[in-house]
C-alpha cells in the first residue's frame, strides 16, 4: 500500500482504516505513522488488534500465536458455531488467584482492576499476560513491568505470568531487538510482531501486533517515529475477535468476569490393545537404505542435483541468504519422488512451493498419496520433518561464524523417515491403495532465526483452505539415545484426536519397536518436547498432532554433546534403534489412513 499523504481526506482515510483495518489485516507500518492515536485510557488493548485472520500468519513462538478461548483457529476456519461464552481452565483461574493478589499487595491498592488475558510463557505453558492495571474504572490505565513481580520461592509450578516492556526504537540495541531478522544470538528473534506502538508518555497508541513480514521496511518508518513499542503478547482470541478480560481485586479477592466459563482439562489414557499389523515384512536392506538418506540430509554424501551441480548438502540454514534449502527439496522431488516413486503411486501429487521470507527464497515440498476416499470424507494423516538444520553452537562459540550442523540427527532421521515411508507405502500402493490420503511435508525453517516460518506458512495456507485432518506426526530427532537407555518419546497434544494417533503409534511399537521402550508425554511436559517444534505449530491452531522422537526433553536438551554442533554426525546415530521407531511410524500412519 502507497503512503498516504496527510490532510483532511487522508485523517478520514487513515480513521477509517484504524477503526476496521484494511481488509482485516493490521495497519502496515507507513500507516500506523501517520494514523491518528486513542487514549489508552478509553479503549481495551484488544481492540488495538485488527488482524481479522491472524490464523492465516501465524506469529513466530517468540512473538506468541493466539490462544483460543472457544472456537480454534481450525474451528473458526471450518466454519464451527461460535461458543455463548469464553473458556478458560481450571488451572488458569488457580494461577489468577495467586498472580493478581499478589501484584495488587505489591501496588500497595485496596482495589484495583487488571486488563489481561491469557497467553504462553516460555515453555509454550497457557498463562496469564497482565498488561495494564487502574484504581476503578474512572482511574487512567497504567502501564505494568515485571518489577513488581516477586519469583515465589520453591512453588511446586514454575508458571509465572507475563508483564509488558518498553523499547525504544531509536536505541540500537532496542531496534535490533524489534527489526533486525537476523541478530548476532544464535536464539534470538525480533519481536517486532508483539509491540503496541504508542506515544512517549504511553497514553496513546497508534495501534498493535503489525504484520511482520517486512521488517527492513517498518524498521525505517519506526525508527525515528518518536513512537515507543510496548511489547505486549496478542490478546486472546474468542468467536474470532481479540478478547482481554478485566479482573478486580478488592482486599485480597479476586472477582473474574460473569461470562467466564471455567473448564477442567481432560485427563487422557492409552492402553495396551493387542494389535495385528498390517506390515509384517520389512526389506531386509531397510537400515542401509535409511541410513543412506540420512547421509545425503546431512552433506556426508554429496548428490547430483537437477541442475547438474554436486553439491553437499551442508549449508542449510533458512537465513542464510545463500543457503542450500531449495535446491535439496529440488533434487528430492526430482530425484526421488519423480524418479523413484511416481511411478508406483498413480495420482502422486509432488509440490515445490516457494515463498519468500525476510526477502530470501524459501520451500517447502509437500508430497501427497492420494486415498480413496471422496475429498468431503477424505481425512489425511500428515508425516512433517524440517529439513533445515541449526547453526552450530560450538563453532559459532569458537569463531563467531555462522555455519550450520550436518544435522544427521537433527533432522535428517526424520528426512529419512519420510523418504523410507515413501518407499514402503509405494511398494503397498500397487496392490491396494489407503482410504485416507498420507501426506509427506518436508518443511524449511524450524531452526533460529526461522522459527518454524515453513510449519507457519504451510499451516496458514491449510486454514485458509479449510483443510481437515486426521492429524500430524511430526518428527524431530529420532537417532540419539544414552547407552544404558531404551526410550522414545511419544508427545501427544492434548486433544482426544491426537491420543487416538499416540494410540495408534503404542500399538505399532509392540510390533516393530518391541526392544525400545515407548514414553507417552503428557501434553506441556519439558521433559516431553513438543514445544518450540514445528509440531507445536499444529497443535495452537486446533489440529491433532503427536510429536515422536528420541528422549530428549525441552529441560534437558542443551548439554546434550552433539545436539545444534558440529558433531551431528550419522556415525553417532543408533541406526537400528531409529528405523524401528521409523517403522513404527509408518505402520500408524497406514492403520490411521484405514490401510487395512
Ligand atoms: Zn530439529
Amino acid at each position: 500500500m502507497k503512503c498516504l499523504p496527510i490532510g483532511l481526506t487522508a485523517y478520514w482515510l487513515v480513521a477509517f482504516f484504524f477503526s476496521i483495518g484494511a481488509e482485516g489485516k493490521p495497519l502496515t507500518s507507513q500507516e500506523l505513522v501517520v494514523s491518528k492515536p486513542q487514549s489508552i485510557t478509553s479503549i481495551t488493548l484488544a481492540s488495538l488488534d485488527q488482524n481479522e485472520k491472524p490464523w492465516e500468519n501465524i506469529p513466530a513462538f517468540e512473538e506468541r500465536p493466539y490462544v483460543y478461548l472457544g472456537p480454534s483457529a481450525l474451528e473458526l476456519a471450518t466454519g464451527s458455531a461460535p461458543k455463548t461464552r469464553p473458556e478458560i481452565t481450571d488451572r488458569l483461574k488457580e494461577m489468577g488467584d495467586r498472580f493478581f493478589p499478589q501484584i495488587q499487595q505489591q501496588l500497595k491498592i485496596s482495589e484495583v482492576e487488571f486488563e489481561t488475558w491469557p497467553t504462553l510463557d516460555d515453555w509454550g505453558l497457557v498463562t496469564w499476560n497482565i498488561s495494564r492495571y487502574r484504581k476503578n474504572e474512572s482511574d487512567e490505565w497504567k502501564w505494568l513491568d515485571a518489577s513488581l513481580w516477586n519469583k515465589p520461592d520453591g512453588d511446586s509450578d514454575p508458571t509465572e505470568p507475563v508483564f509488558t516492556k518498553v523499547l525504544d526504537p531509536r536505541l540500537p540495541e532496542d531496534f535490533d531487538k524489534l527489526f533486525n531478522n537476523i541478530p548476532a544470538g544464535l536464539y534470538d528473534r525480533p519481536i517486532f510482531g508483539a509491540a503496541v506502538w504508542t506515544t512517549k508518555d504511553g497514553k496513546q497508541a497508534y495501534g498493535g501486533w503489525l504484520d511482520s513480514s517486512d521488517l527492513a521496511t517498518a524498521g525505517t518508518d519506526l525508527k525515528n517515529s518518536g513512537l515507543l513499542a510496548h511489547i505486549v503478547f496478542p490478546p486472546a482470541r474468542f468467536n474470532g475477535k481479540p478478547k482481554s478480560f478485566v479482573v478486580q481485586v478488592t482486599s485480597g479477592a479476586v472477582i473474574w468476569p460473569g461470562e467466564i466459563s471455567w473448564t477442567s482439562e481432560v485427563k487422557r489414557r492409552l492402553s495396551s490393545q493387542k494389535y495385528s499389523p498390517i506390515f509384517t515384512k520389512w526389506p531386509h536392506d531397510f537400515e542401509p537404505r535409511y541410513l543412506e538418506h540420512v547421509q545425503r540430509a546431512s552433506g556426508e554424501i554429496p548428490v547430483h542435483t537437477p541442475s547438474g551441480k554436486v553439491i553437499d548438502f551442508r549449508k542449510m540454514g533458512s537465513g542464510q541468504p545463500d543457503h542450500h534449502i531449495v535446491e535439496y527439496l529440488e533434487y528430492l522431488k526430482t530425484e526421488h519422488y519423480e524418479k523413484k516413486i511416481k511411478s508406483k503411486i498413480p495420482g502422486l501429487s509432488i509440490e515445490l512451493d516457494h515463498f519468500m521470507w525476510q526477502k530470501i527464497p524459501e520451500a517447502n515440498l509437500i508430497v501427497k498419496i492420494p486415498g480413496t476416499l471422496p475429498r468431503d470424507k477424505n481425512r489425511p494423516i500428515i508425516f512433517v520433518d524440517h529439513v533445515d538444520k541449526a547453526i552450530a553452537e560450538d563453532h559459532y562459540a569458537k569463531t563467531n561464524e555462522k555455519i550450520t550442523t550436518g544435522g544427521a540427527d537433527d533432522n535428517g532421521t526424520a528426512t529419512a523417515a519420510e523418504l523410507m515411508a515413501s518407499e514402503i507405502y509405494a511398494e503397498r500402493y500397487l496392490e491396494k491403495p489407503p482410504a485416507h490420503d498420507i501426506w509427506l511435508f518436508h518443511i524449511t525453517g524450524e531452526e533460529y532465526p526461522g522459527s518454524s516460518l515453513g510449519a507457519r506458512h504451510q499451516v496458514g495456507r491449510m486454514l485458509k483452505q479449510g483443510q481437515m485432518i486426521t492429524g500430524v506426526i511430526d518428527m524431530d530427532m529420532l537417532g540419539h539415545h544414552p547407552e544404558h537407555s531404551k526410550r522414545f518419546q511419544i508427545n501427544p497434544g492434548p486433544t482426544a484426536g491426537s491420543w487416538k494417533i499416540a494410540q495408534a503409534i503404542l500399538n505399532a511399537s509392540q510390533i516393530h519397536a518391541a526392544r525400545w521402550t515407548p514414553i507417552v508425554r503428557l501434553p506441556y511436559s519439558r521433559k516431553g518436547y513438543d514445544t518450540q517444534t514445528d509440531g507445536e505449530v499444529f497443535r495452537l491452531v486446533g489440529y491433532d498432532h503427536v510429536t515422536s522422537n528420541e528422549d530428549k526433553g525441552l529441560n534437558h536438551r542443551r548439554g546434550d554433546k552433539n545436539y545444534h554442533e558440529l558433531g551431528d554426525e550419522s556415525s553417532l546415530l543408533d541406526i537400528p534403534y531409529a528405523s524401528d521407531h521409523v517403522k513404527t511410524l509408518i505402520e500408524a500412519a497406514a492403520e490411521l489412513a484405514g490401510w487395512r
